[in-house]
């Protein structure tokens, strides 16, 4: 029998499809002979077209949209976003409208996220590298202005204070011990959630995926509770790979090798680079032999899709 009140509550149609997140021993002999514990948190896992750490963002937003009563959600991203891919299939499964600003002119052919989010029912509307510079700015879900449509504003990414809350619902899912806590940022906002845990357990350390990321450490402070200090968290700058979605073959054939070793499945834009950083701090002894080290499997495999 179902408690009768999760019944009343139409996120329960998205919770019901939701597979368990397991934590996993990453086993590589590189890590074996370094004395190093790697394992993922595997989110990736969570369903199979939320993306990883998409859902656990959403859950509270989408939440909140629904008691004030919103007509639609809107939102922003790029043309591979994971996020407007969650955001619209959650909206699909809720039967709310949804819509998207998408950075860059309307590729002559859509790609297979951007087919997605039209099968979905999401609206798009495409606009200039300078104007969504300018979106970027909105962050207030009811500060959207009317000449972008009218209903709930998403900012980018979904960073929201109330995103943070889903996200902290997986560190309580972890009872291993745990040294440092590694994850893959875009916004930040995932990083925030874990270290709004304030656990004391560990250290959180995240990748950035873009260059010139430094001014994700005000962005997150200010997504962050006043009383999580600024020394639970850091982040590495070093492991961008020239840019968002950027590579370089050395980083496509580690990606490559950690999955022929491991059978783990990852990408090369978030966990992907990660990993490299994570490898490469294994190196060059940045941790202690026997020092457990937690990595957050983001998910994201649906924006390395077979283009057809
Ligand atoms: C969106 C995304 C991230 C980044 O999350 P932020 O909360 O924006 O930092 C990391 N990994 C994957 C696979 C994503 O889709």
């Amino acid at each position: 029998m179902q408690e009768p009140e999760l019944l009343d509550n139409p996120l329960v149609v998205i919770e019901n499809q939701l597979e368990k997140s397991t934590l996993e021993k990453v086993n590589d002999p590189f890590l074996k002979t370094a004395g190093v514990n790697l394992w993922m948190k595997r989110d990736d896992r969570l369903h199979p077209i939320i993306s990883g750490n998409k859902w656990r963002k959403l859950k509270y937003i989408v939440e909140h949209a629904l008691s004030v009563q919103a007509c639609t959600l809107i939102s922003m991203g790029g043309q591979y976003s994971n996020h407007l891919h969650a955001l619209a299939f959650v909206g699909k499964q809720l039967g709310l409208p949804t819509k998207a600003w998408i950075r860059g002119e309307p590729p002559v052919k859509f790609n297979s996220t951007l087919k997605d989010l039209v099968d979905w029912g999401m609206e798009l509307e495409f606009i200039s590298r300078s104007e969504y510079r300018e979106l970027r700015k909105i962050k207030g879900h009811d500060g959207l202005p009317e000449k972008y449509g009218v209903g709930y504003w998403l900012s980018e990414g979904g960073a929201n204070p109330l995103a943070l809350r889903g996200v902290a619902e997986l560190v309580l899912e972890i009872n291993e011990p745990c040294d440092y806590f590694c994850l893959p940022c875009g916004t930040g906002t995932t990083l925030a959630g874990i270290a709004s845990t304030g656990t004391g357990r560990f250290s959180v350390l995240g990748f950035v995926v873009f260059k010139g990321g430094a001014y994700l450490e005000h962005e997150i402070s200010a997504l962050l509770p006043h009383q999580i200090t600024p020394e639970s968290w850091q982040l590495n700058l070093d492991y961008h790979f020239g840019g968002f979605a950027k590579t370089s073959p050395q980083l496509l054939a580690f990606v490559d090798t950690f999955m022929a070793t491991t059978g783990i499945m990852i990408e090369p834009t978030y966990t992907g680079k990660m990993l490299y950083g994570i490898y490469d701090l294994v190196k060059q002894k940045h941790f202690k032999k026997g020092q457990n080290i937690i990595a957050l499997h983001t998910g994201g495999l649906q924006s390395i899709r077979a283009q057809i």
